[in-house]
């Protein structure tokens, strides 16, 4: 092996330690790498001279990114999502998805990125097969937010009796079924008065 030289004085006699770290990628999760430290007892400096450290990150995210990819993916199937429709909506061919996948080619950042919103919100799926229509992208939002909010509502329950949103052709709305109402609305969905209707 080539004798390493400090980069400052010349001298040959650097003492080389190694240090863990972790990498984390923001949803991709994080793993432990290993990391150097050079010391020159001749002159005194000490860093990364050759550079390790910074290729070493790059290999980690890069790794931690396909790994990430290989998960949305494999979530799609799962999911029952194929990758022909995920073709069909974004224009983004299914060989290269697979590429991805079996890791034949590395995904690009763009891709990436665009994956990592589809796992976020899984429902631009759907605005897309919607040709990106904008008020149709309104209500899927709509929609999705609305059940949401109501995941994370509190009802009292003497007073509640069920909550939901119907999303139709014309409109997205969010119905809220009190028990006090229970009489007008025993019949079903047509007589319940919408809280708040996006249309
Ligand atoms: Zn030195």
């Amino acid at each position: 092996m080539e004798k390493l030289i400090c980069p400052a004085c010349g001298s040959s006699n650097l003492v080389k330690s190694n240090y863990h770290e972790y990498v984390t990628e923001n949803i991709g999760g994080q793993v432990l790498i290993d990391k150097v430290l050079y010391q020159c007892p001749d002159c005194g400096l000490e860093g990364d001279f050759f550079n390790e450290n910074e290729l070493a990150i790059e290999k980690a995210l890069s790794d931690l990114k396909n790994k990430l990819v290989v998960s949305i993916l494999d979530g799609f199937t799962e999911n029952k999502v194929s990758l022909s429709s995920i073709e069909r909506a974004l224009d983004l061919p299914q060989r290269t998805l697979t590429k991805w996948k079996n890791g034949a080619s590395a995904p690009t950042s763009a891709g990436i990125a665009l994956l990592k919103f589809i796992k976020l919100f899984p429902w631009l799926l759907e605005v897309a097969e919607n040709k990106f229509d904008y008020e149709i992208s309104q209500k899927i939002f709509m929609g999705n937010a609305f059940q949401k909010m109501i995941s994370k509502m509190t009802f009292i329950e003497s007073e509640f009796k069920e909550a939901g949103v119907i999303t139709s052709a014309n409109s997205t709305f969010l119905y809220i079924h009190m028990h006090k109402n229970e009489d007008i609305n025993a019949m079903g969905y047509g007589n319940i008065t919408p809280m708040v209707t996006i249309s």
